[in-house]
């Protein structure tokens, strides 16, 4: 992960971010001395079911909302699965849905086959720095809209929504709001009452808390109408039934408390390294160009599109530096990035942008050798380039 112990340097942080030691520590005993199952009726189950509560609260803590709005989930796709399919079984009179043209894959599909069932999706545009305007949020939502899902913040340019604006043109008609907020956890302050959220989405693993766990965040309104998407007990109030994984959740909830502690401090180093990294980028590289740049966006990310150099060869080539093209879920497919088309950009550029993402353990001695490899890589591609 770092230089100290020989590993590459990591910059992929919006893809995912190692567990803190304190997670760890604290999930271990419940792999093997405290193992029970939270729904058993004796001390194990009630040990376990203590510590899912705990992690409850935790997790409830760091995004503003009151423990009972929380349902834990596998992950942020199931959360967005759950949010979207789950409020459009439950809703037999709203049909229509409005979402952006950038959101994840796991917003994208079951959209799409909301689609497929006849159910009428709108996405709003984006400007060509990659945020959504509200006044054609207003055009759109209408009396049919079930619900409205923005996302908080872009996880291959990083820009940030205007979700708050857009949730009170939504709530005005009635709609309910669901935000995608799984890259905000962590990166900046987080509160679904400001962001004026019905449901949010979040995953622990993009904020120093282990993979396979996340949450789905919904109010009151939002729990009258939504149904659930699997059947069986009546875990996670019927919502999410099966038993639950409770070394997960007591990571989640201490990654929350940890996120508590330290956004703020992260925030601030992030957005200072990323300015560093950006710095000498565009100082050493002609023609490059930042996605992303001009408007508010996270503080890890940077999006840089680099002509003539395409986003696998650059990948390839700038050895001990780990980030991606795109997304880390859509790395592999050959069709550029929806998001990067989505802002224009040519098809030819897209496949020519990569994605540098900062965490809490990037250190400026990092950030500036990984700086200066990509340099040394991209000028030594684009000689070639202009020899042949
Ligand atoms: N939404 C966004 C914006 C994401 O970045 C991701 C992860 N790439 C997800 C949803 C899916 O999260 P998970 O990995 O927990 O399923």
């Amino acid at each position: 992960m770092s230089l100290m112990n020989n590993r590459s340097i990591y910059l992929d942080y919006n893809a995912t971010t190692p567990c803190a030691k304190e997670v760890v520590e604290a999930m271990l005993p419940f792999f093997s001395d405290s193992f029970g199952n939270a729904a058993s009726p004796h001390e194990f189950g009630t040990d376990a079911s203590a510590a899912v509560e705990k992690a409850r609260d935790q997790v409830a803590s760091a995004i503003g909302a009151d423990a009972s709005e929380i349902i834990f989930t596998s992950g942020a796709t199931e959360a967005n699965n759950l949010a979207l399919l789950g409020l459009t079984r439950g809703n037999s009179k709203r049909k229509g849905i409005v979402s952006t043209s950038i959101e994840h894959k796991s917003v994208l599909e079951p959209l799409a086959r909301l689609l497929d069932l006849g159910i009428e999706v709108y996405y709003l545009p984006v400007n060509r720095h990659g945020v959504v305007n509200p006044t054609d949020a207003e055009k759109i939502i209408n009396e049919d809209t079930a619900v409205v899902t923005v996302q908080g913040a872009n996880n291959e340019i990083g820009t940030l929504q205007p979700v708050t604006e857009i949730a009170r043109i939504a709530h005005k008609k009635g709609a309910l709001v669901h935000c995608d907020a799984v890259q905000l956890l962590g990166k900046v302050p987080v509160s679904v009452g400001d962001l004026h959220a019905d449901l949010a989405s979040f995953s622990a693993h993009k904020a120093y808390g282990p993979k396979g766990i996340g949450c789905l965040f919904l109010n009151r309104h939002a729990r009258r109408t939504i149904s659930p998407l699997i059947h069986g007990g009546s875990q996670e109030s019927g919502l999410r039934p099966g038993t639950v994984n409770v070394p997960a959740i007591v990571g989640f909830g201490v990654a929350c408390d940890l996120v508590k502690q330290k956004v703020g401090s992260d925030a601030k180093r992030l957005a200072e390294m990323r300015d560093l990294l950006e710095s000498i980028l565009t100082e050493k590289l002609s023609g490059v160009s930042l996605n992303g740049k001009e408007v508010s966006r996270l503080p890890g990310t940077t999006n840089i599109s680099v002509p003539g150099v395409s986003a696998g060869v650059l990948i390839s080539q700038v050895r001990g530096v780990c980030f991606s093209d795109g997304s880390a879920c859509t790395s592999g497919a050959v069709s550029p990035s929806h998001v990067l088309l989505a802002l224009e950009l040519s098809r030819e550029m897209a496949r020519n942008t990569v994605r540098l993402s900062l965490g809490r353990y990037n250190t400026i001695d990092e950030v500036e050798i990984a700086a200066e490899k990509l340099v040394e890589t991209i000028q030594k591609l684009t000689k070639k380039l202009s020899i042949t």
